[in-house]
């Protein structure tokens, strides 16, 4: 690990702040007072670790403004930082009020077995060090998403959060200070990929969120360390849009879904298939819809979109554009990384004529670029959704949400919105699993969020006499 990193500001190009990752020595002893404070904090009963993540909830609100200021600095956008550091709040007391009864209601006490004298109790067990490792898109949501259900749990719970977007973890740690029977049951350190590779052999656990390539890595590490791994991975998100479907609803619908913090998202849109017979007016009201996306520059404070937080990612973006362009397709508007006070922007971009093969069709662009290809008959469209390697979700958009149904079932994704897009972005209440290279793992919505921290540990009692070994003889049975 290195001594010290710089943080580049996505506003303006500069790097105007550093960080100093923990050195391998003192990860671990973190890691081993925290897995030596977890056996007092999964004593406690559900109900009193939901009360004290409450207080932390209200901490957080009193941190707000230092928190959306870094969080701003971070990610070089305003209304969605508010919206980060105000959505962690109802995430605390979401789980906190809702864990103790889904612990009650998945233990089990005196369940009797087949066997007439032998009754069983399941046990919930948490894992006793939970890892998170967690991406710079949205970084306080991701860095705390599995970490609130896994702290309700009963686990304790060591956090690396992006190198790319890490002022945020100081304020956090601020408000988690006034939180003491949290504070040696829930960490998070600054560092790199390096520190994030040295804390799956550290943990019983590992909750990723990231790209491919690195979910890949910290699944091989945790099989090698033989720990249980939630990956959640990228995704490349299909859009139908079905002859039925009012043209201009359904491209001011893909327009969002797909532009929303810049693309920045695991489940944006990032191709739309739609039926010829709606084709131009749906392209040209996409087209006008696009055109009307403001950046929030100068202002930050105004406007829809804001920068590529990580520079590298406006180059990757600008490359699936530019080879499309090379191999025939046509960009309708946008197309062009613009570079704006230092940091780098891209107006929504849409692009038609494209085929299959291009990387803007196959690879996550993870940018507001909404490549559109018309189809002449659903079953033709569905196959061209499901050729894909990712399966994180899809959308399908209809005159009728019965008619989108009978298509959307037809998606190998694990979520698909319906007359709508990205809505596995606020509905967190139902499971979802991964498909394909978009993830492994049970799933983090819904109940599963919870449960998948526990071990169960069957405790059987035998209230009768224990068989002899005769019951067990080589002569039984003859
Ligand atoms: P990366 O995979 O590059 O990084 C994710 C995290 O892993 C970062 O904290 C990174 O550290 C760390 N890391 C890097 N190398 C290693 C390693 N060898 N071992 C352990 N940890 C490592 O993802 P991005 O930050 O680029 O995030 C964007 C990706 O996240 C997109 O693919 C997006 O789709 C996906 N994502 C998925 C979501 C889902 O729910 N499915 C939600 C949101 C995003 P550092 O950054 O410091 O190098």
């Amino acid at each position: 690990m290195t001594a010290q990193l710089d943080v580049v500001n996505p506003r303006t190009g500069a790097a105007d702040y550093t960080i100093t990752p923990l050195s391998a020595e003192q990860l671990a002893d973190l890691a081993a007072r925290m897995r030596a404070a977890q056996p007092a904090w999964a004593a406690r009963t559900p109900e009193e670790r939901g009360e004290i993540l409450n207080r932390f909830a209200q901490a957080i609100r009193q941190h707000r403004e230092p928190l959306v200021a870094a969080l701003t600095a971070d990610t070089g956008r305003a209304g969605i930082s508010r919206t980060e550091a105000d959505t962690i709040p109802h995430l605390l007391a979401r789980w906190a009020g809702s864990a103790p009864a889904i612990i009650a209601r998945s233990a089990v006490t005196g369940f009797q077995t087949s066997h007439p004298t032998i009754d069983t109790d399941l046990r919930l067990v948490p894992y006793p060090l939970v890892g998170v490792i967690s991406p710079w898109n949205f970084p306080l949501i991701l860095a705390l998403i599995d970490a609130i259900p896994a702290l309700m749990a009963g686990c304790a719970v060591l956090v690396k959060p992006s190198e790319v977007t890490p002022r945020f973890i100081r304020p956090l740690m601020d408000a988690l200070g006034e939180v003491p029977e949290l504070q040696d049951v829930l960490a998070l350190v600054e560092g790199d990929g390096a520190t994030g590779q040295a804390l799956v052999p550290l943990v019983d656990y590992v909750a990723f969120t990231g790209s491919v390539p690195t979910g890949r890595k910290v699944g091989e590490a945790a099989a090698r360390a033989f720990i249980p791994a939630s990956l959640e991975l990228g995704g490349k998100d299909p859009f139908i849009v079905l002859a039925s479907a009012d043209p201009q609803a359904a491209a001011r619908t893909a327009l969002r879904a797909s532009v929303v913090n810049t693309g920045q998202a695991c489940q944006s849109i990032e191709r739309i298939y739609v039926a010829r017979a709606i084709a131009a007016p749906f392209i040209e009201a996409l087209v006008e819809e696009a055109a009307k996306v403001q950046l929030n520059y100068p202002d930050i404070n105004r406007g829809d979109i804001g920068p590529f937080i990580f520079s590298r990612q406006a180059e990757i973006v600008q490359g699936h554009i530019d080879q499309a362009v090379a191999a025939g397709a046509r960009v309708l508007t946008g197309g062009t990384v613009e570079t704006l006070g230092g940091g780098k922007y891209l107006r929504p971009t849409v692009i038609v004529d494209v085929t299959p093969d291009m990387a803007v069709m196959r690879e996550e662009s993870f940018g507001p670029v909404l490549p559109v290809v018309i189809f002449d008959t659903v079953d033709e469209a569905v196959v061209q959704a499901n050729d894909s390697e990712f399966g994180l979700s899809g959308a399908v958009y209809a005159g009728s949400l019965d008619e989108a149904e009978a298509v959307g079932r037809r998606l190998d994704v694990g979520g698909v919105s319906l007359n709508d897009g990205s809505l596995t972005a606020i509905v967190w209440e139902t499971e979802k699993s991964s498909f394909g290279l978009s993830g492994m793992g049970p799933s983090r919505m819904g109940d599963s969020g919870l449960l998948r921290f526990f071990r169960r540990q069957a405790i059987i009692r035998q209230r009768g006499t224990p068989l002899p070994l005769a019951a067990y003889g080589e002569g039984n049975g003859a």
